[in-house]
C-alpha cells in the first residue's frame, strides 16, 4: 500500500502534530481472522452478558469525555463543548441499543395448531465498520453498538482524518469485551478497500455516496451484508404562511452548524417569493453575525473545515455558483487573519438547479437560498436530488405541512423543526442515501439473520 502513515493534521493551525502508522494487508488480515475466532463465544455468549460489557464501556465514554473531546477538537476542529457533548451522547445511544436488543434479539415462539416454529436472530458474524470524520465518536458507536450487542465481532476502520479518537474509541470496547471482539485497523481508502475485500461478512458503512456505490460493488462477490449511510442534500422548504423568524434562525443554524459538516444539514433552501426577501435579509444578518474560531475559543459557533480538500471543494461550488448568476451576499473567502482551513460564513441566493451548489453535497458553511413561486415547485425541486436523507418544511398549516412532508422524497422529515423524532425510531435515508438504516429495533435486526427450527409438539 501507498500511504504507509497518516498525518494528523490540527484543522485550526494546518500543522502535523502526530504521524499514525497505516495498518499492512497483513494485519489487516490478522485483524479479520482473530475477529473471526473470537466470533463464536462472543456470539454464544447470553444478550445480558453482552449487554453488560457494553454498559461498562457507556460509563467508560462518560468518564473519558474530555479527553476524547480534546482528541476530536485536535483532529478536526469540531468545538470543544459539541465533542464533550458528543462524546458524552454515545453512552446514550449505547444504552438505548442495549434496551432496543431485548426486543430485537428475543427468540420467538411461535405455533400452529401443533407445529412449532423458533425463530432465532443470529449474529452475522465478521462485521466491517467504516466511519467518516464530521461525528467522530457517535457515528462509529451507531454501528458498533448494534453490529456487537447481536453477536458479530468487529474489525472497525476509522477515518484517517480522526485516527486517534478511533484509537480511544477501541481502547474503550476493547477494554471491556473478550479479547478479538472488536479490533481497529487504522488508514485511508487503500485500507478499506483491502478490508471490504477481506474474509468478512458484512460491511457497516456511514460516508460517501461515491464510496458506498464501491462497497456496495465489493460486495456483491460474496453477497456480504450491508448497511450504508450515505450523506443527503437536505432541503428546507419556507413558505409564504412561514413563522420568518424562527424559519430563518433555523436556516443559519441548520446550515451553518459543526461548519456545515454534517450529513443532515439543510444544503438547499426553497422559499415562497411573498416572503423571499424578509426571509434572506434575516439569514444574511444571522449568517454575518455567526462568530467562527478555534475549537477551544468558548465564543466560536463554528470551527475550521476538517482539511484544505474539504474547504477547496466548498470555496469552488460557491465560485461557479457566482460565475453563473448567483448572487453572493456574504461570506465565500478565506478569512485572512486565521491559519488552517476556515472559511467564512457565506450565504448565496438567486440559485435554481443548473448551478453544482443545488445538487451536489456541499459540506461547508453556505447558505444557498433559491426563491420559488408554489409550493408544488417547492416539493418537485427538493425531490429533484438522487438523495434522499433529511428535509424540513415550514409553515403555520401544520396540516399542510404534514401533507406536503408526506410527498417529500427523504427519509426523515421535520415541519416546523429539525429531523429530532421520537426515540427508538430509525436513522433513515432513502433513494440513493442510504441502504439500511440506523438505530431502532429493525436497525439492530440488520445486524443479524433470522433461522428457523420447527418441529411437531
Ligand atoms: P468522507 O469524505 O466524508 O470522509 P469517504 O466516503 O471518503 O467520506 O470516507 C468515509 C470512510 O470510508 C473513511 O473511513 C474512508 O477512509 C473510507 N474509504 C474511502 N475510500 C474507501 C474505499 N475505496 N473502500 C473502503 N473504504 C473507503
Amino acid at each position: 500500500m501507498k500511504l504507509k502513515y497518516i498525518s494528523d493534521i490540527n484543522p485550526a493551525t494546518g500543522k502535523v502534530f502526530a504521524k499514525i502508522k497505516c495498518s499492512t494487508p497483513k494485519e489487516i488480515d490478522r485483524a479479520v481472522k482473530k475477529a473471526r475466532e473470537a466470533q463464536k463465544n462472543w456470539g454464544a455468549l447470553s444478550l445480558a452478558q453482552r449487554s453488560r460489557l457494553l454498559e461498562a464501556c457507556a460509563k467508560d465514554f462518560v468518564r473519558e469525555k474530555e479527553n476524547i473531546g480534546r482528541l476530536i477538537t485536535n483532529e478536526m476542529g469540531k468545538l470543544y463543548k459539541n465533542a464533550v457533548g458528543e462524546t458524552h451522547a454515545v453512552a446514550y445511544g449505547i444504552r438505548e441499543t442495549i434496551q432496543q436488543a431485548k426486543t430485537a434479539l428475543k427468540t420467538e415462539m411461535l405455533q400452529e395448531e401443533n407445529l412449532v416454529t423458533e425463530l432465532h436472530r443470529t449474529p452475522i458474524g465478521v462485521c466491517a465498520v467504516i466511519t467518516p470524520w464530521n461525528f467522530p465518536v457517535s457515528m462509529p458507536e451507531s454501528l458498533l453498538s448494534p453490529a456487537l450487542i447481536a453477536g458479530n465481532t468487529v474489525v472497525f476502520k476509522p477515518s484517517e482524518m480522526v485516527p486517534l479518537t478511533g484509537k480511544a474509541i477501541y481502547d474503550i470496547f476493547n477494554k471491556h469485551l473478550p479479547p478479538g471482539v472488536i479490533n481497529l485497523v487504522q488508514g485511508a481508502d487503500e485500507v478499506g478497500s483491502y478490508l471490504i475485500n477481506s474474509n468478512i461478512d458484512m460491511i457497516a458503512f456511514v460516508g460517501s455516496q461515491a464510496v458506498g456505490k464501491i462497497i456496495m460493488k465489493a460486495a456483491g462477490d460474496k453477497l456480504k451484508r450491508l448497511v450504508l449511510e450515505l450523506g443527503g442534500k437536505d432541503p428546507m422548504i419556507v413558505l409564504n404562511d412561514a413563522d420568518i423568524d424562527k424559519a430563518a434562525s433555523f436556516a443559519v443554524n441548520a446550515s451553518l452548524r459543526n461548519s456545515g459538516q454534517v450529513c443532515v444539514s439543510v444544503e438547499r433552501i426553497y422559499v415562497q417569493d411573498k416572503i423571499a426577501d424578509k426571509f434572506t435579509k434575516l439569514v444574511a444578518e444571522g449568517v454575518k453575525n455567526y462568530r467562527y474560531g478555534d475549537g477551544y475559543d468558548e465564543s466560536a459557533q463554528m470551527g475550521p473545515l476538517v482539511s484544505e480538500r474539504q474547504r477547496k471543494n466548498v470555496i469552488e461550488q460557491v465560485k461557479d455558483a457566482v460565475k453563473n448568476g448567483a448572487k453572493l451576499v456574504t461570506g465565500g473567502g478565506i478569512p485572512k487573519n486565521k491559519k488552517g482551513y476556515f472559511m467564512e460564513p457565506t450565504l448565496v441566493t438567486n440559485l435554481n438547479h443548473k448551478h453544482k451548489i443545488m445538487r451536489e453535497e456541499t459540506f461547508g458553511p453556505v447558505v444557498a437560498v433559491q426563491k420559488v413561486k408554489t409550493e408544488d415547485e417547492a416539493v418537485k425541486l427538493a425531490n429533484d436530488s438522487p438523495f434522499g436523507l433529511g428535509a424540513t418544511i415550514w409553515t403555520k398549516n401544520k396540516k399542510k405541512g404534514v401533507e406536503l412532508a408526506r410527498k417529500i422524497e427523504s427519509g426523515m422529515i421535520g415541519v416546523n423543526q429539525g429531523i429530532g423524532s421520537v426515540s427508538g425510531t430509525p436513522w433513515v435515508g432513502i433513494k440513493q442515501s442510504g441502504f439500511g438504516f440506523i438505530g431502532s429495533v429493525e436497525g439492530i435486526r440488520q445486524f443479524t439473520v433470522p433461522r428457523k427450527i420447527s418441529y411437531r409438539k
